[in-house]
């Protein structure tokens, strides 16, 4: 038997100071996508999540919260893991950066990046938000673009990475797409960083600056790693790593296919500085990093003082976890900022999965119910010469274009994209009823023909069921059982 292709994917290490925002809950739904469709593809997969708990947020809420540093990570650690089972994830590890194995992978990584890596004295302005130093001309008003703070000016002896001496390099993977940056504008700001000249970057703090919390410099206890260096290292220990285990030369040094999925404001970590770790410990790159925008809540930014933080446990409660799923992945874009408001989540809800998914769901089955139609076998959504159509030109017509722009829309991360593409098909499956009315018995002639038409549309509610498998899993399972079993099956959305 042929060996399954591999497939790794990963999400951000999120910062645990705070809980999980529907922000987070975007890129996990994202990624989950990609990792449930390149199993249904065949593939093998792993997919890895995590929490960063190493970051100096954490002492810094932890001392005002007047908790000890890792009873707060523990305790938001554990709130980013219960995404899992409110958002149906599929992830196969979860990584916390102050786990035995990432804290070993981490220094391994730092040794062996070592003949890239010297100590000098340094005057520099560092948003803690950020975790980074900023340059006088990339602060807004003297403030950092991200977090409309004001840095910190942090003067220190530390280590200082050779990230210059990458510059050619870097820029050409980046260029020769031998690393994938998708969206293409996320490319060009990549591109046009490093055109700026790329400097040298410090990779560590001082332990007191960090107050005792993060990962030791090997070798110099009076140091703490950087915590990006540090944070990024966790793609490859959870994979083993530090260990050097089959795990990880299989996913990693052998597998050609790995994928980052990171938010705008992370990539120039992953783009830049983790490529650059990578190449001086002489280690594989990643394949691709696709780049996701921001949730903004009534247009505005997400934020405790504006009130209008979404919570995407209280979501899930109210709506159910694939209507959660479903706006994430159709109303708010793969790669641009999109926005949250109750009124278009309903609007969304009623129209698509009540009316739309749901009504032509409840529709098909009952007819079949009422004209004792046998329940289907749905076993594969493939059309072979073996499947019985009664139009059968105009099916599977419609079916197979359906899934070719699902297919290439997803290849692409235009989520949105592959989700209208099903729902045109739910479109033509409900004009399809309009146009044969197979309601109307008048005669045993006609009756065999409304069985067939039924059982046409039977066959692409199966197609549908299985298109909609990564996207809302659980509703793609309860067609299916409706598609067995001879009776009249739950109401999949019931109207809000
Ligand atoms: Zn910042």
């Amino acid at each position: 038997m042929a060996k399954k292709k591999k497939f790794f994917v990963s999400t951000a290490l999120d910062y645990v100071n705070a809980s999980p925002h529907l922000g987070h809950a975007l890129e996990k739904a994202q990624a989950d996508v990609i990792a449930r469709y390149h199993r249904f593809l065949g593939d093998e997969v792993f997919f890895l999540s995590g929490t960063d708990d190493n970051s100096l947020k954490n002492v810094r809420v932890a001392k005002r919260e007047g908790v000890a540093v890792k009873k707060l990570v523990d305790r938001n650690s554990r709130k980013f893991y219960q995404l899992k089972d409110a958002l149906n994830l599929s992830f196969d590890d979860f990584i916390r950066t102050t786990e035995e194995r990432h804290i070993k992978g981490a220094q391994k990584l730092w040794l062996a990046c070592e003949k890239d890596i010297y100590k000098k004295k340094y005057k520099g302005l560092y948003c803690v938000g950020c975790e980074q130093f900023y340059k006088e001309k990339e602060l807004e008003n003297g403030l950092c673009p991200e977090h409309k703070t004001r840095p910190e000016l942090v003067e220190e002896e530390n280590y200082f990475f050779h990230l210059a001496r990458y510059q050619k390099k870097l820029k050409k993977i980046i260029e020769t797409n031998k690393i994938k940056i998708i969206p293409q504008s996320r490319k060009n700001e990549t591109l046009s960083f490093i055109n700026q000249g790329l400097e040298d970057i410090c990779i560590s703090r001082s332990a007191e600056r960090a107050q005792g919390w993060g990962i030791d410099v090997p070798g110099d206890a009076s140091q703490k790693i950087w915590v990006w260096f540090d944070a990024l290292s966790n793609y490859i220990n959870a994979l083993g790593y530090a260990e050097k285990s089959l795990n990880f030369q299989e996913w990693w040094t052998e597998n050609k296919d790995k994928l980052h999925i990171v938010g705008k404001g992370i990539l120039r970590f992953h783009a830049i500085y983790w490529p650059a770790f990578l190449l001086s410990a002489k280690l594989p790159l990643p394949k691709t990093i696709f780049v996701h925008g921001y949730i903004t809540s009534g247009g505005q930014k997400m934020s405790k003082s504006l009130g209008n933080v979404i919570d995407p446990f209280e979501l899930v409660e109210k709506y159910g976890t694939d209507a959660a799923r479903y706006f994430l992945l159709q109303e708010i874009s793969p790669t641009e900022d999109g926005d949250y408001t109750q009124e278009k989540f309903e609007e969304r809800y009623n129209a698509d999965l009540a009316n739309g998914l749901g009504n032509l769901v409840a529709r098909v089955i009952a007819l079949r119910v009422k004209l004792k139609i046998h329940p289907v076998k749905c076993r594969s959504a493939a059309i072979s010469s073996k499947t019985k159509l009664f139009n059968r030109a105009k099916i599977k017509k419609e079916i197979n274009k359906t899934q070719r722009e699902y297919r290439k829309a997803l290849d692409d991360f235009k989520f949105n994209e592959a989700l209208k593409e099903i729902w045109k098909l739910i479109s033509f499956c409900d004009k399809y009823i309009e146009e044969e009315r197979p309601w109307e018995i008048e005669n045993t002639k006609h009756k065999t023909k409304n069985k067939k038409v039924i059982e046409d549309l039977l066959f692409a509610l199966s197609v549908i069921a299985q298109m909609l498998k990564p996207f809302l899993p659980e509703t793609s399972e309860k067609i299916i059982q409706q598609l067995k079993t001879r009776r009249k099956g739950e109401i999949l959305f019931p109207r809000i």
